[in-house]
């Protein structure tokens, strides 16, 4: 691999976006991803298995039936200090600041090792890539094909209303996968340039607390006493509520989501069946964007309910059953924002 060019890049590039094309027509996008998670296993730009993931169930004292829960893996530490494990020096083949999600940085930062598919969907506007610092395994980042900016308020970014429609387009192709965009201040670890995730969800994790609470809300609305954190939330089928809320997004983006500081978490889910998507918006502030007491910085994936730890100091504490229900309940509630 570390012989590869750049012409050598794209016609294994071209050769694998032709077999996942084929897979993706068959069995369907998740599918394609799955194949591509096992081409970058191979290609040795996946080595994390996961196994150093341990998982902690937090049970509420008063309702047991609901709980929170937590993971320590430490690999997602690393993340802020971008992919891979070789990056290269080469600043002339280096663009946008040799940003991690720009392919023309990836064939040399990764030596070829990292290939991605190039998505068909929301206007061809996307490649998938699998994430090097997975929270589950075939944990993939859905990034725009061009440089943009990930916040909805920098020039030449996408509006709320694109990111709503993109994210629920993939989201859709992905039953029971969960698919979420971070904004900045709001967990997105690489803030110059667009991209979304798509984790499938495995087995234990049917359901998660921020779903579960929404469910219980019954109708589309505002959720802001059955979860700590305040979020937007509308279920059914797509075409009927998409619209209603892409128009609620539209109107807050210039409200609230104006001001300086003002971020989001994104998430759409479609259910196994395909036939309802889920879409949850949650207000954030860039200032808030960690609770306190533990390391980690708030997400979209932790704002459903499970904390991602990295530390060994948080670990401690996890094994001591420091972190409880309630600490959780206590982390998520700081970065909620009042809307
Ligand atoms: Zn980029």
């Amino acid at each position: 691999m570390d012989q590869l060019n750049s012409r050598a890049y794209l016609d294994l590039w071209d050769a694998l976006d032709y077999q996942l094309d084929a897979v993706n027509q068959q069995a369907g996008l998740g599918s394609a991803l799955w194949s591509l998670h096992e081409h970058q296993v191979q290609s040795g730009f996946i080595q994390d298995d996961l196994n150093t993931i341990r998982r902690f169930r937090m049970p509420c004292p008063i309702n047991p039936e609901r709980a929170f829960s937590a993971q320590f893996n430490p690999a997602r530490g690393r993340r802020f200090r971008g992919a891979g494990a070789i990056p290269a020096a080469d600043s002339d083949l280096s663009i946008n600041g040799g940003c991690f999600l720009c392919a023309e940085n990836i064939w040399w930062q990764q030596q070829g090792a990292e290939i991605g598919y190039r998505l068909r969907p929301a206007g061809g506007r996307y490649t998938a890539w699998m994430n090097p610092f997975p929270v589950l395994p075939g944990h993939a980042v859905i990034a725009s094909r061009e440089h943009w900016p990930q916040h909805w308020q920098a020039p030449g970014s996408l509006s709320l209303h694109e990111l709503v429609d993109d994210l629920s387009t993939f989201s859709e192709l992905l039953p029971g996968w969960l698919t979420f965009y971070n904004g900045v201040g709001a967990g997105a670890s690489i803030p110059h340039h667009l991209h979304f995730h798509a984790i499938p969800r495995p087995a234990g994790y049917e359901i998660m607390p921020l779903e579960a609470a929404a469910q219980r809300c019954r109708q589309s609305g505002r959720v802001l006493w059955e979860y700590p954190l305040s979020f937007m939330h509308w279920g059914g089928q797509r075409r009927q509520i998409l619209p209603e809320a892409q128009a609620w997004v539209e109107e807050w983006q210039t409200g609230s989501g104006s001001e300086a500081d003002a971020t989001a978490n994104i998430i759409a889910c479609t259910s196994p069946s395909a036939d309802r998507l889920d879409l949850y918006f949650i207000p954030r502030h860039q200032r808030r964007s960690r609770g306190e007491g533990l390391a980690g910085i708030i997400g979209g994936f932790e704002a459903l309910g499970e904390i991602v730890c990295s530390s060994s100091e948080d670990l401690e504490r996890l094994e001591r059953g420091e972190v409880d229900y309630d600490t959780v309940t206590s982390l998520l509630r700081h970065v909620s924002v009042a809307f």
